[in-house]
């Protein structure tokens, strides 16, 4: 190996680690790898690759494992499913079966709730920058709240609602000034995060949202960030919103509801995590003796795990320095984790027999005119050839969601695998779609 190669980071989980730790994840000796009772070779005969690929049952069952967590420690609480996770009509239908509501950003993810049939009294409408337009949306399509991040927007949402002649129910967003112990890019919560506003002056504005015309001040809400790894950062944001909120009551205002938001993290690397016990034990400490109605908004923890992406091998390209590039047809363009924020993902091979092959060291890289293109550095994997395919772990949250068009490459299709069935929940997008909206101009015709 040449000097200054990057060395496989020997604290990474191998192929075995990964799939012990993943029940619904079986590796057999025939059909390869499966998520649940469908073999994923099935699926990418069918589909053609890349494809993202779901597990139903999985969702469902850390829906339930998380609801139970919440009902074992006593608590009164509604899940709001964060749609910006994966806002896919069938996956956000697998949580309304489930009796869960949806916090959304953006009037496409309003549209998107609807259209899967989540309730409008179960929507909470949050985001750091609402349009009049989807402001007054919002209040036609009668959400159950909307979550305001600032004085600025407070105003704005008053002067909408009384033209409209609505009342908007309204929880104040508060940024706790803790630092969520994460990656900067998703963390939320910090007095220099653009979120929310400071927990010092929530008083104040509370007492002022009172006075305004087509505002109802229900409550406060707080979302510190994601993929939160500890107990830490929950315990000191829960105990900081619940002293606001009794300072709030204590100047004789009612605050009926609790939004803790979301940022339950999932284990990418096998690593040490916060239990649903864990944050239901952190959230009946600060909240159990207030009487406010919580609300909880998971987004990654629920989807994370039960997403897929496989890909095929082009071609592996060998360098005179020793290294050695697994280029697969899946790029950045369709999961930007790994160049957005370093992420790690595992790497699965669908083969069993590659599964077992003796690993070597590896990058994996994407076919897109970026070095960023990169999903794994220096990666311990068994000797992959042309068209072996692989599944990338762990893709289920903030993965199709974040996907361009980025090199003129379609969306990847989507499929749901419920049990030992699976079906297309989007299909492949066909490159007339890529330019059907564009317009050349007359003089360039
Ligand atoms: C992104 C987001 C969530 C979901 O966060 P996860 O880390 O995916 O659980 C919840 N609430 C708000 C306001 C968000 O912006």
């Amino acid at each position: 190996m040449a000097l200054g190669t990057p060395r496989a980071d020997p604290t990474d989980p191998d192929i075995r680690e990964l799939l012990a730790a993943r029940a619904h994840l079986t590796m057999h000796a025939l059909d390869g790898l499966m998520l649940e009772s469908v073999p994923l070779n099935a699926i990418a005969d069918a589909v053609g690759t890349p494809v993202w690929i779901y597990g139903a049952a999985t969702m469902r069952q850390r829906y339930r494992t998380l609801a139970r967590a919440l009902a074992d420690a006593g608590l009164e609480i509604t899940l709001h499913y964060a749609l910006k996770a994966n806002d896919h009509l069938a996956v956000i239908r697998v949580f309304v079966a489930e009796g869960a509501g949806a916090d959304v950003v953006s009037e496409g993810e309003l549209r998107r709730a609807r259209l899967a049939g989540v309730p409008s009294s179960q929507i909470v409408f949050s985001g750091v920058g609402k349009s009049e337009h989807e402001l007054r949306l919002a209040l036609a399509m009668e959400v159950g709240q909307i979550n305001v991040e600032s004085a600025e927007e407070l105003h704005i949402l008053s002067s909408v609602a009384a033209g409209a002649g609505r009342i908007a129910r309204v929880a104040l967003r508060i940024n706790p000034d803790v630092d969520a112990e994460t990656h900067t890019k998703i963390s939320t919560g910090r007095m220099h995060d653009k979120f929310g506003i400071p927990w010092n002056d929530i008083a104040g504005l509370y007492r002022h949202a009172a006075s305004l015309p087509g505002i109802k001040p229900v409550g406060l809400a707080m979302h510190i960030g994601s993929q939160i790894m500890t107990l830490a950062p929950f315990r000191a944001a829960y105990a900081r919103l619940a002293d606001v909120a009794r300072h709030v009551r204590a100047e004789g205002h009612s605050v009926e509801v609790v939004d803790c938001g979301g940022g339950l993290g999932v284990p990418y690397r096998n690593e040490p995590f916060v239990s649903p016990a864990g944050l239901a034990g952190a959230l009946h400490a600060a909240f159990a003796g207030l009487d406010v109605r919580l609300q909880l908004e998971p987004g990654r923890w629920l989807v994370a795990g039960a997403g897929l992406l496989v890909s095929s091998v082009l071609m592996v390209k060998h360098v005179s320095n020793g290294m050695r590039f697994v280029v697969l047809d899946a790029a950045m363009n369709d999961l930007l984790r790994p160049t957005l924020y370093n992420a790690w993902h595992g790497i699965v091979p669908l083969s069993a027999a590659d599964a077992v092959a003796p690993a070597i060291q590896t990058d994996v890289v994407g076919p897109v005119c970026e070095s960023g293109d990169t999903f794994a550095r220096s990666r311990l994997l068994p000797p992959l050839v042309r068209n072996a395919r692989v599944a990338i772990l762990d893709v289920g949250a903030y993965g199709s969601v974040m996907s361009s068009t980025y090199n003129a490459r379609p969306l990847a299709p989507a499929v749901l695998v419920d049990g030992e069935r699976w079906s297309l929940i989007r299909s492949r997008q066909r490159h007339e779609a890529l330019w059907q909206d564009e317009h050349v101009p007359e003089s360039l015709a």
